[in-house]
């Protein structure tokens, strides 16, 4: 069994009902998934946009890493995302992405993994350090912890429940 964290993020079409269906189907193909909490999040990249909603989900596979892209981006045109009309960091249905499995590194032209950018995304480092932050990245050999701790990104990352109490 390899342990795989993957990335989840919405801003259109009702994002938080995206996030939860995808969590569904994805609970559907992979018994014991994990979920973390949910959070409101800063768009990154200078694009004016709704803000995002983000998560973390922690699964077991014997499937390999691809078979495993094959599924999420079958989730991802589930969710009617039209990749050939969007803009590189914009608004989006449903982005799924691989951040860790196991310890592989994998630099193909399709595939990288550990995710290229996930160290620099307080987005994505954020609700892994609730799901698992011992968990070791195989390239920088620092844990989810640390990697949070040393993380520079400045862009706002806010649990979703505390956003709904202030309204
Ligand atoms: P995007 O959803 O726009 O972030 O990009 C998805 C594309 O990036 C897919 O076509 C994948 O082939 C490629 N890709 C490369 N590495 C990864 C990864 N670790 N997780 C998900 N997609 C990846």
């Amino acid at each position: 069994m390899t342990q795989v964290l993957v990335g989840i993020g919405s801003n259109k079409n009702n994002p938080q009902h995206q996030i939860e269906l995808a969590f569904t189907r994805i609970s559907e193909r992979f018994k014991d998934a994990k979920m973390s909490p949910l959070y409101l999040t800063q768009p990154v990249g200078g694009i004016p946009q709704a803000s995002f909603i983000n998560a973390a989900i922690m699964l077991d596979t014997q499937l390999s890493a691809r078979e495993v892209l094959d599924i999420l981006m079958d989730l991802e045109a589930q969710a009617h995302r039209k990749r050939a009309n969007e803009i590189p960091n914009g608004p989006r249905n449903l982005d799924l992405d691989i951040i860790l499995f196991g310890n592989v590194i994998l630099t193909d032209p399709d595939l990288t993994i550990p995710h290229p950018r996930f160290r620099q995304r307080r987005f994505v480092l954020q609700p892994m350090c609730d799901l698992t932050p011992e968990l070791i990245d195989p390239v920088s050999k620092n844990s989810i912890s640390q990697l949070l701790d040393a993380c520079t990104d400045e862009n706002w990352v806010r649990p979703l429940e505390s956003e709904l109490l202030a309204l």
